[in-house]
């Protein structure tokens, strides 16, 4: 077997040097030949690209030719060499390098396992051509080497990470679980509540209808006294039936059978009967209430009752925290892209960051004592919140303690009050 002259500018060719023609040969597989495990790495994984190319450019620095080939025939560097060389690198054993004529011949293994076969030629009679050799094998077999570190701490990593995952989905599906049955105990919670509460109104009703016939003179004339104590009689049942209303909403909001009535309607007659009827109070503790909506507003699209609960619940909030001589303003501003934001300020005692995200959050208030200075059910929020959710808009709020609050929300406007184009 002859050498050919090395040449260095063939062109589309893949090494910098040719095999000389008649060794190159578009060998079949070499299956059955070269075996072993399938769960350890390949020659492919264990010499990796940066080692082929360094190995390549090292043997062509060398003057010398290398080709490294795996069990399926797969060359991984240089040209298919002579099927000679190649039986003959499948016959010998870890650490034996052949020589013939001027074609060296290195069988690769990998933790006793014979991976591929790596062929080495330099041109004729060149003299330090065995110690060349001899380096492009342990050049070779160090690059194995790493590369089997590399793949076992990648397959350990890969073990770490399988490991990993199969907890993760074994929690996920304990979760899925956990959810489940959460939700499943909050809907029968849901229905209790609605039938409860539900059951509840209609007797309370009356205990507030007949106080009211009592306090009127319908069965006779009351004393001072008895009519104090019907008046509280009274007040109770009402705060009451507050509770008992807004327990009703939440569940049926949270049941999902809220069923919004939503048409356009006009945002400053809605405004307008609400500031009326928390003017009294306002008036009481010397509060003034403003109101400023752009003219021709045009009319918003929502449920025309629910949105008056809405502002119901802030205004009442707004009068209820705000001290003697403050200020309340109702405003309204377009939003360019077709949304009301709208906003209800006070100049009242302001709540603390800790507490804004909180507050939402149903029988959620700022001051739990039983000393409470304020009454209230700490329900008022969290239906503003669901009810305007459910209108597809945003609650949110900007408040400091002793400085104020302000409640914002968004309400699409009606798609008739755009002007026209
Ligand atoms: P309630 O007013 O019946 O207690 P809400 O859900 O309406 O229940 O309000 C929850 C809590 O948020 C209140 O108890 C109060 O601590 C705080 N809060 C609500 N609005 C205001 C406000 N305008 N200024 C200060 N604190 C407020």
């Amino acid at each position: 077997m002859g050498h050919r002259a090395l040449d260095t500018k063939r062109p589309g060719h893949k090494s910098q040097v040719g095999w000389p023609l008649n060794l190159v040969k578009k060998c079949g597989t070499l299956e059955g030949a070269l075996t072993g495990p399938t769960d350890t790495p390949t020659l492919e994984e264990l010499v990796d690209r940066n080692a082929r190319e360094t190995l390549e450019g090292g043997a062509h620095d060398l003057g010398a030719l290398v080709c490294l080939i795996d069990l399926d025939s797969r060359l991984l560097v240089g040209e298919l060499p002579d099927s000679s060389l190649m039986r003959k690198g499948r016959q010998l054993k870890a650490g034996e390098l052949h020589f013939v004529a001027d074609f060296a011949v290195y069988p690769v293994f990998h933790e006793e396992r014979r991976v591929g076969v790596l062929v080495m030629s330099a041109p004729p009679g060149r003299s330090d051509f065995r110690g060349m050799a001899r380096h492009l094998c342990r050049l070779t077999e160090a690059f194995v080497a790493d590369g089997s570190k590399r793949a076992h701490s990648s397959r350990v990593h890969n073990d770490q990470l399988e490991g990993a995952n199969r907890e993760l989905r074994e929690k996920n599906r304990r979760l899925g679980q956990l959810v489940e049955k959460l939700q499943e105990a909050d809907r029968v919670k849901s229905n209790f509540l609605a039938t409860v509460s539900h059951e509840l109104r209609t007797p309370l009703t009356s205990v507030i209808g007949y106080s009211e016939m009592l306090l009127e003179g319908i069965a006779g004339t009351l004393n001072e006294e008895q009519s104090e104590y019907v008046r509280t009689v009274m007040e109770k049942g009402d705060q009451l039936l507050q509770l008992i209303t807004g327990i009703l909403d939440i569940s049926r909001m949270e049941s999902g059978e809220m069923r919004l009535l939503r048409a356009p309607f006009d945002f400053n007659e809605i405004t307008g009967i609400v500031i009326s009827t928390v003017i009294p109070q306002a008036r009481r503790k010397k509060i003034e209430v403003t109101l400023s909506v752009p003219e021709r507003l045009g009319p918003v699209y929502g449920d025309r009752d629910r949105i008056r609960q809405v502002l119901i619940n802030l205004l009442g909030n707004a009068v209820k925290f705000t001290p003697e001589g403050g200020k309340i303003r109702v405003a309204a501003e377009r939003q360019p892209d077709g949304l009301l934001d709208i906003s209800v300020s006070d100049s009242g005692i302001g709540i603390s960051e800790e507490h804004q995200t909180r507050i939402f959050d149903p029988f959620y208030q700022v001051d739990n004592s039983s000393t409470r200075e304020y009454g209230g059910t700490g329900l008022g929020l969290s239906i503003v919140k669901r009810l305007i959710e459910l209108h597809n808009g945003k609650v949110w709020l900007l408040s400091a303690p002793g400085k104020g609050s302000t409640f914002h929300f968004t309400l699409p406007l009606a798609l008739e009050s755009k002007p026209p184009e």
